[in-house]
């Protein structure tokens, strides 16, 4: 229950992320990329679409959200919304009774069909769930995709998660180039030389060589392991509860930058607005209505 607790706001993402791309309303989906059926299809309307301007449309969006999420949330989305730091505490959980083999046995269960079943979904954004059904079960190329997306998301988080977050993520590295202030701040503070030098807070970071305890580190994904850490440490000292604290930091500060970052948001969401416009344009298309392709099933000439 602990676990649900600390992970609430990640969950409260996931359940929309994995329900919309089954979704349809009317002849058409709630949101999909279509990619089989050259379609984007929004709100239960379709729209035609060449892979090239379904593919534009996707980097788009895919820019414009991760600039206005690191100049709106920046690392906290790293600690709070991203799948990776989900499966970091979820290893968690299972190291704790690391002598069990059976427990390792039901971590790993749990982590790949989590794993498979965000893999599902995110490629259910390409294409209709039920055609993702069957590419998976005939080994088509969507089918692999689903396979290979599992596979690389378990070793990632097995292997090279806190090196992944480090040196990788894209999104990581643009909250490092954007001059922005972190919302969200893990501090170590220890005025009466209370620390154990237990190592717990170091142990359990899944970055690389990282010390809470020399100050401000650029790659903390403020995933919160290591307060968890120190508090386990203290538990039966009745007057300490852990030497690693969190601040929070409001979202958009008063005057100066956060007026800066504001007006930022609104130009890349009306820049976005323009460019998803101009993309699904009328006079661009072939036709904007699709009226003839029934949903999910391919067009098969008619037989005379
Ligand atoms: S220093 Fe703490 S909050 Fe930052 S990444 Fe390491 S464990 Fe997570
Ligand atoms: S977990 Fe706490 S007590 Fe242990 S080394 Fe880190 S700061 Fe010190």
């Amino acid at each position: 229950m602990q676990f649900l607790r600390d992970n609430k706001t990640f969950l409260a993402f996931l359940i929309p992320f994995l329900v919309i791309p089954w979704i349809t309303l009317g002849d058409f989906h709630l949101l999909l990329f279509n990619f089989s059926h050259d379609r984007f299809e929004v709100l239960g309307n379709a729209i035609e679409m060449n892979t090239y301007a379904m593919i534009a449309l996707l980097v788009i969006l895919g820019v414009a959200l991760t600039l206005i999420s690191a100049l709106s949330l920046s690392r906290f989305y790293c600690g709070t919304l991203c799948p990776n730091t989900f499966f970091a505490h979820l290893l968690t959980l299972f190291a704790q009774k690391k002598k069990s083999i059976l427990s390792k046995i039901i971590g790993l269960s749990i982590l790949t069909a989590l794993a498979s079943i965000l893999a599902f979904s995110v490629v259910a954004y390409g294409i209709s769930t039920d055609e993702l059904i069957d590419a998976v079960m005939n080994l088509t190329f969507a089918g692999w995709l689903v396979i290979t997306l599992s596979a690389l998301m378990i070793a990632e988080v097995y292997m090279i998660q806190g090196w992944y977050c480090a040196y990788l993520c894209p999104y990581g590295a643009t909250c490092a180039i954007l001059p922005i202030e972190d919302r969200l701040s893990y501090e170590f503070s220890d005025p009466a030389n209370d620390c154990t030098e237990c190592g717990g807070c170091v142990k359990i970071c899944p970055i690389p060589n990282l010390d809470i305890r020399e100050g401000f580190d650029l790659r903390c994904i403020q995933c919160g392991l290591c307060e968890e850490a120190c508090h386990k440490t203290f538990a039966k000292n009745p007057s300490i509860t852990t030497l690693i604290t969190r601040t929070k930091h409001p979202i958009f500060q008063s005057g100066g930058k956060g007026i800066g970052y504001l007006l930022a948001i609104v130009l890349i969401s009306v820049f976005t607005a323009l460019g998803t416009l101009y993309l699904t344009q009328d006079d661009r298309l072939e036709s904007c209505r699709f009226e003839n392709r029934p949903l999910h099933l391919s067009i098969s000439p008619k037989s005379p």
